[in-house]
């Protein structure tokens, strides 16, 4: 197994997609958010260990909702309308359950890419 180390950016895209890092083809869960253990198609192991996921999950979740949700916070001082805070917040909550597996497979693309850059994985 000494192929090329997919781009960063495909690597993203197949766990946006919530296919194997690999080979782009297997899929990462079986339900909705149970991560399979291998990938069926090429063989790797998604995870030597479990909680492998929880510092890159943090790290998305903080750029894709916890800075956006602070920034809003904020600026809710400055909104007379309590409407469009409560309806952006509704949207935010709704969208950070529904990514959830994509965050996992974005998170488990980047765990991958950093095994196989320090020779965890052949
Ligand atoms: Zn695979």
């Amino acid at each position: 197994m000494s192929d090329p180390i997919p781009p960063l950016r495909t690597l993203l895209r197949r766990g946006m997609h919530k296919q194997c890092p690999q080979c782009g083809r297997g899929a990462l869960f079986r339900r909705w958010i149970k991560l399979c253990d291998h990938c069926p198609v090429c063989g790797l192991k998604y995870l030597e260990n479990q909680g492998d996921l929880w510092g890159y999950l943090l790290f998305v979740d903080r750029a894709l909702f916890i800075f956006p949700l602070i920034v809003m916070i904020y600026f809710r001082l400055y909104v007379p309308n309590l409407t469009w805070f409560f309806v952006i917040s509704g949207v935010l909550v709704f969208a950070l359950i529904y990514t959830l597996p994509h965050r996992t497979g974005i998170s488990l693309a980047l765990d991958y890419l950093v095994r196989r850059k320090s020779g965890d994985l052949p």
